[in-house]
């Protein structure tokens, strides 16, 4: 199928991007790296009146580094991310994550804030932004307003973005020493978006489990913590024991939604598999460096 007609802006400012959006608001769109909006333009799944490309704007563009926050502006891409070393040192559960999305091509175009933005819950950012206590950083003709990763998605494909703003930037807080993380996801092909999928992060010391965050994917109507089997691994030494416990939590907990191809039995069959061996994971790397 061909898009509906719609009419075009390449604005080459943020403040004429935040224009537009006020003016036009419901009835516009932004296009960041057009792998997933063209798509659903062409299967007449959204016809707005106005795309607004953000590819001119040059103050959207790369990584920054402070002391404290990795900065994500919202035109950075996928393969970007894929290939910082920043990123790896800083945001190493980032660079794990980047090599299953999607392939090559579309992670060349697609950008991390587009993916943010949009809110698959199989997709892999925003359980990364999840599990690291990331903040969408979004703008308006109004100013600036800093939000939680955890206040973020308010369900399928809904966020607590208004119409007449934007995501101008995602920063996700530096890795600590001790910090470990791990990535895992089942896909029914590489690059296909996961049936399930654990972005995780922790200190071990010793075996010694803390700071633990367990943020999933593919599991439910949007990326979700699994704040009991975290609490059950919280302070314990990691064992098959303590490992037994956490499953029996995240059982009680995960909201699991099937899918076309998974029962919602088969998905919580195959987050107990991801944590097994995500715990696995943690605990034998060696620790970041300071
Ligand atoms: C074949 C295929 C396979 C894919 N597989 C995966 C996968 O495995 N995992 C995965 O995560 N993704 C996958 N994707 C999606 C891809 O990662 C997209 O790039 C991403 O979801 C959206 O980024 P984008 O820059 O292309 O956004 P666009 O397509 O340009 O925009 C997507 C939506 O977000 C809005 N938006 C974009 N930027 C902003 C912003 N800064 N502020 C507010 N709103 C904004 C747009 O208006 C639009 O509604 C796949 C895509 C394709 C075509």
């Amino acid at each position: 199928m061909k898009a509906p007609a719609f009419s075009y802006a390449r604005p080459r400012q943020l403040a004429e991007v935040l224009a537009l959006l006020d003016r036009h608001r419901d009835e516009a769109r932004l296009l960041a790296g057009g792998q997933t909006l063209l798509a659903t333009l062409n299967m007449r799944l959204s016809e707005p009146a106005l795309l607004i490309d953000l590819q001119g704007v040059a103050e959207l563009r790369g990584l920054q580094l402070s002391s404290t926050v990795l900065r994500i502006g919202a035109m950075v891409t996928h393969s970007e991310i894929e290939a910082s070393a920043e990123v790896a040192r800083h945001a190493p559960l980032l660079a794990m994550a980047a090599p299953h999305i999607a392939h090559r091509a579309i992670r060349n175009l697609g950008t991390f804030c587009g993916s943010i933005a949009y809110g698959d819950p199989a997709a892999e950012w925003p359980a990364c932004l999840l599990a690291l206590d990331g903040v969408v950083v979004a703008r308006s003709v109004a100013g600036e307003r800093r939000i939680a990763a955890k206040a973020f998605y308010t369900g399928l494909y809904t966020t607590t973005l208004q119409p007449n703003e934007m995501i101008v930037a995602c920063e996700i807080p530096l890795a600590n020493a001790g910090q470990r993380f791990a990535f895992d996801e089942l896909s029914r092909r590489h690059g296909d978006y996961a049936v399930v999928g654990l972005a995780a992060s922790a200190r071990v010391q010793d075996g010694l489990l803390s700071q633990v965050r367990l943020a999933w994917l593919g599991t439910g109507s949007m990326p979700q913590r699994a704040l009991a089997a975290e609490q059950a691994l919280e302070g314990q030494f990691f064992s098959e024991a303590v490992t037994a416990q956490a499953l029996q939590a995240l059982r009680s907990e995960l909201q699991i939604e099937g899918d076309l191809t998974h029962s919602p039995a088969a998905k919580q069959h195959l987050a107990g598999v991801m944590l097994k061996r995500a715990l696995h994971a943690l605990t034998q790397q060696s620790a970041l460096q300071a």
